[in-house]
């Protein structure tokens, strides 16, 4: 199966990591965690050079504003505490763990004392806080704050089980071993934010996934499973929404505006994990994938895990790469250094070799076909935003709709004239946010 543009173009699936079982990394000797894996504030390491941490130790935290703690996913010393790039190119305070291998739980991982039926949905936020849980879907905004921003205000909780870029399975492969995890988690959500309806939002090309969690839901008013269509990009927000409920979600505005909040379905997992084991965010299936790869699979591994330590797990490269990148091929950023780490959005390492590049050889030129017009999923005009963001005409850019770009790439992937569209729309939106920032 092939996913859809809104233009009709096609675009291969390329998941063949698809039935590969998820298997856990074996212990890294280190891992770098960074203490900025969110949208918010940075956090400051509560933990000094030389200290013994144990397995779920606080080892990052704010305290106040947006922010999400951070917490070691190994036991072991610290050995460092240093600036480092992330994958979004910013450099951030990390925190260098050896690994003792010894594993050693940190005494504050308990499951929370009361049962869901009991637990108020305050205390349920504050355990979600404390466990460190954001967005997984790449967004990684802070699960609390999502949460907190929706009570009173949302009628229906949307989980996006869509996943709908190529090469990525790490969803689909948690949906199909472990299905209760995420069902609980929805239930856990449910109660935080109050609500009695919650949709399991699952593309057509997943029914082996679907055929799992619906057994889980068949006895439950609240929660089901809704089937859509294999699209690209269903899994957006607004797209997910207008699916689902044909509501239309304009420009600028949340889909609390609408009646919605939408969850990551690894982030439901996760949820599940810290109310009933008391386990804080500190590790994710990552898809490790691409053409270089010499074998990919979807892997269990700790936050702060670099990249180098998965695709050796894989059996290391069998091709020169040309490009590596954190995220999926349409959405993710490409990465220079082999010791970049996996954070709590972190859902796939690709290694792509040139086979993946402008094969023409010739520069980039746009020609006008307009196909980017035509498949745009937000009906902009990619052509011309990009043009005025590489003539640096931010406010026309912003005129013409650059911050309703969801930024699905899907221009920049059929442009026949490779363009790079979707990387101008990007700084466009990064100067025009630059600019509101500098005004205030
Ligand atoms: S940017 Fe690319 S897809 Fe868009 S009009 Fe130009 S050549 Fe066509
Ligand atoms: S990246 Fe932005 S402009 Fe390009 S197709 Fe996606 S939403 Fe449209």
């Amino acid at each position: 199966m092939a996913y859809t543009f809104r233009g009709g173009l096609r675009l291969e699936e390329h998941k063949n990591t698809r039935g590969k079982r998820i298997e856990t990394l074996p212990p890294p000797k280190t891992v770098s965690i960074p203490l900025q894996q969110h949208i918010g504030a940075p956090c400051k390491p509560v933990v000094a050079v030389g200290d013994t941490v144990a397995v779920g130790q606080l080892i990052g935290d704010v305290g106040a504003g947006l922010f999400c703690p951070v917490h070691a996913s190994v036991s072991g010393k610290v050995t460092a505490i240093e600036d480092k790039f992330a994958p979004m190119g910013n450099r951030v305070t990390n925190v260098v763990i050896e690994n003792d291998f010894a594993d050693t739980p940190d005494p504050s991982m308990q499951p929370f004392e009361k049962s869901l039926a009991d637990a108020t949905s305050e205390e349920i936020v504050s355990v979600i806080r404390r466990a460190g849980i954001s967005g997984m879907g790449g967004a990684t905004f802070p699960t609390y704050a999502k949460i907190e921003s929706a009570i009173g205000k949302v009628d229906r909780i949307i989980i996006n089980c869509a996943e709908c870029e190529p090469f990525i399975c790490a969803n689909h492969r948690l949906m199909l071993e472990d299905p209760a995890a995420v069902v609980n988690g929805v239930k856990v959500l449910l109660k935080a934010v109050g609500v009695r309806e919650a949709y399991l939002a699952v593309e057509d090309n997943k029914l082996d996934a679907a055929n799992k969690l619906e057994p889980l839901v068949a006895d439950s008013q609240m929660i089901s499973v809704r089937i859509l269509k294999t699209k690209y990009p269903q899994g957006d927000e607004r797209q997910l929404i207008y699916s689902l409920t044909g509501k239309e979600l304009p420009a600028g505005k949340l889909p609390a505006d609408v009646g919605c909040v939408i969850f990551n379905v690894e982030t439901c997992a996760a949820v599940f994990h810290a109310f009933a084991e008391g386990t804080p965010l500190i590790r994710r299936i990552v898809t490790v994938d691409g053409d270089c790869v010499r074998t990919p699979k979807n892997i269990l591994a700790p936050i702060g895990a670099s990249f180098g330590d998965l695709i050796e797990f894989c059996g290391g490269l069998k091709k020169t790469p040309k490009r590596v990148v954190s995220g999926g091929p349409m959405m993710g950023r490409a990465v220079w250094d082999p010791a970049t780490t996996v954070m709590k959005g972190t859902s796939a390492v690709l290694v792509m070799s040139s086979a993946y590049e402008n094969a023409t050889g010739l520069p980039p030129a746009c020609i006008r076909c307009g196909r980017c017009v035509r498949n745009c999923p937000m009906h902009l005009m990619p052509n011309y935003i990009a043009q005025f963001s590489r003539a640096k005409d931010y406010a026309r850019a912003e005129q013409f709709g650059a911050m309703s770009c969801v930024e699905c790439g899907t221009c920049s992937y059929n442009c026949p004239g490779h363009m790079e569209t979707a990387h101008d729309i990007r700084i466009a939106k990064n100067e025009i946010r630059k600019a509101a920032r500098n005004k205030k």
